[in-house]
């Protein structure tokens, strides 16, 4: 016979901690999530070992009084909850009241607080989940916790860690995510006692962006901004110049809450398209600020997935927005204002002539220097950074509003010419295909597409998978002006086709809108669709490779593209030009170093 039994706490505080601790990584989230929440404006993380030996974090908080210490440490404690109505208003991090008492059940943990209005603070010494020592110390404003020896007793997670690369690297990702999402907070991560990242407070995401991303990304950087009823985005999305191979510098937060949202990446994705070439990966840094009533935080224990109750809305704006910021970024830029782009109006006070200086008042830093952190390495490294923080002006060279001078075509498919950036090599089929796209897509949205009804319409044979798609697309193939219907069975005919079509075109056209079709089923499908179609469409009318072209041809192509929006990259992705500077060509014959 079976007994129900209460798990004994602490193994439900174990089994919690399955949830909520599954690396030092993690660790390190929770606990400076909760100085966060606890009002901190310095936050120190030190490890040892990749935080396999050692995770302090420090902060100068409101701290906790010896009460409130000691309730902190009991599962489902949470000085932020009260009601159940509350679940669905959050605006702090932190709200399980599992963190703490998980920690502490798979770690040597030490809690030292002090709260501000008293006089002696707190220490607190737990072992495997059951507290040793209790006892007052002196000790600043704030908390520090103390883990040491991660699953120490539970060896099978501990065989799960990955090397101190990996680890440390697990730390510094999370610290940068949290780091953006809290400019104004200064965060130091020290690794065996050496200064590994350093983010200094700053009243502005663009320093903290540029700290996060890469100095290199600051010349290359357009701000998104969008305000609608109920949603306000903000943030920054690098050029596509810069890229990376997986999504790892796509940040996105949800009231200041960082997230993972397969579909608000694919919104960024449907704002870069056209721009990256497939497998790259943005630098994105997204806020996404929606009343708390509009959003469901609370769907896996790690807080890191979100379920909007109004998904297309948002993705649509995040689509748009993005969009937005590369295309008017361009257009300003060919005017001459890309200066102001990176450095917007009301940051024009902020950057100072000379490097900044810290910022913190002095209780602050009497505070850090009682927890003992390793100020010295920090100032010997500090001023470096600081500098490289200053922006530069965007380069002109990144567009070019002079006509390029022709000097001819090479191997039948680039096109070679001067402007002032340098020499440029310009694929002439990339080419013809953005101005076609772009053209395709302009009648498309306005008068819509003419059509050519064919004399001797044309016979399509299908697969029954191929002619289930082709049903439901007919509609959709009107506006494009493809005239498309059943002849029984699963064969179709051809009527009409967009005029700028070639009637022999349009078959391989059409097989290949399906198959696009049979694989590419989410949530964009319909636009993303039409979209597909006037790719192929373009594809296939472009002038090909080895063709030649003559100097007018030449000239009226690159006539075109400068009125494209998008010059730079055809409507897959991959660039259309090349440019070689001065310095460039300067260096490959070793002119300079
Ligand atoms: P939660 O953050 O979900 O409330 P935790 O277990 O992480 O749960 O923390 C429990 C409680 O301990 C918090 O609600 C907060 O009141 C207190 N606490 C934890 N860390 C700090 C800190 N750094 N400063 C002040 N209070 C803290
Ligand atoms: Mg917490």
């Amino acid at each position: 016979m079976t007994t129900v039994r209460i798990l004994p706490e602490l193994l439900s505080n174990q089994i919690a901690a399955g949830e909520v601790v599954e690396r030092p990584s993690s660790v390190v989230k929770e606990l400076v999530e909760n100085s966060i929440d606890a009002g901190a404006s310095a936050i120190t993380i030190e490890i040892e070992k990749s935080g396999k030996s050692l995770i302090r974090v420090s902060d100068d908080g409101i701290g906790l009084s010896r009460d409130d210490a000691l309730l902190s440490i009991e599962r489902y404690a949470t000085s932020k909850i009260f009601k159940t109505e509350d679940l669905f208003c959050i605006s702090t991090m932190g709200f399980r009241g599992e963190a703490l008492p998980s920690i502490a059940s798979v770690s040597k943990f030490t809690l030292v607080t002090r709260a501000e209005n008293k006089d002696t603070g707190t220490r607190i010494e737990i072992l495997g989940g059951k507290v040793r020592n209790v006892s007052d110390v002196g000790a600043p404003v704030g908390t520090m916790v103390e883990v040491k020896d991660l699953f120490f007793n539970t060896p099978a997670r501990k065989k799960f860690l990955k090397s101190d690369n990996t680890e440390i690297s697990h730390i510094s990702d999370a610290i940068a995510g949290i780091a953006l999402g809290h400019p104004n907070i200064r965060f130091r991560l020290f690794s065996n006692k050496s200064l590994h990242k350093n983010f200094p407070a700053s009243d502005h995401l663009f320093p903290r962006a540029v700290n996060v991303l890469g100095t290199e990304v600051s010349k290359k950087m357009t701000e998104i901004r969008y305000s609608g009823t109920g949603l306000t985005l903000s943030g920054y999305c690098v050029f596509p110049d810069i890229v990376r191979n997986t999504g790892s510098r796509i940040f996105l937060f949800v009231n200041r809450r960082l997230v993972y949202d397969r579909g608000l990446i694919s919104a960024i994705f449907q704002g870069y398209r056209g721009r990256l070439m497939k497998g790259k990966y943005p630098l994105v840094v997204l806020f996404i600020e929606i009343p708390f009533d509009a959003v469901d935080v609370n769907v896996h224990p790690t807080k890191r997935e979100v379920r909007f109750f109004n998904h297309q809305e948002v993705y649509e704006a995040v689509f748009r927005a993005v969009d937005h910021a590369l295309s008017n970024a361009r257009k300003e830029g060919s005017r001459g204002q890309t200066a102001e782009l990176e450095k917007p109006p009301h940051l024009q006070g902020f950057y100072p002539e000379g490097p900044m200086f810290e910022r913190d008042s002095p209780g602050v830093e009497q505070g850090a220097r009682a927890w003992g952190y390793p100020e010295k390495k920090f100032f010997e490294k500090a001023p470096a950074k600081r500098e490289s923080l200053i922006p530069e002006p965007i380069q002109a060279s990144v567009f070019h509003p002079d006509p390029p001078r022709i000097l001819g075509q090479v191997m039948g498919t680039y096109i070679l010419a001067e402007s002032e950036a340098g020499l440029l090599l310009i694929d002439q089929h990339a080419a013809h295909e953005r101005i076609v796209y772009e053209a395709l897509k302009k009648k498309l949205n306005s008068s819509g597409m003419a059509s050519q009804t064919l004399l001797v319409p044309e016979t399509l044979e299908l697969s029954h998978k191929e002619s289930d798609i082709l049903l439901g697309l007919l509609p959709h193939l009107s506006s494009l002006g493809i005239e498309v219907e059943p002849f029984g069975g699963t064969t179709f005919i051809i009527k009409s086709v967009p005029s700028i079509i070639s009637q022999k075109a349009m078959a391989p056209i059409l097989t290949e809108i399906i198959e696009t079709s049979l694989v590419d089923k989410n949530e964009f499908s319909k636009d993303r669709w039409l979209d597909e179609c006037l790719i192929l469409m373009a594809c296939h009318k472009a002038v090909r490779a080895n063709l030649r072209m003559n100097v007018m041809e030449m000239e009226s192509l690159l006539r075109d593209l400068e009125k494209c929006e998008n010059p730079l990259h055809c409507p897959h992705g991959r660039p259309i030009r090349v440019t070689l500077s001065k310095n460039d060509l300067e260096k490959l014959f070793k002119r300079i170093v």
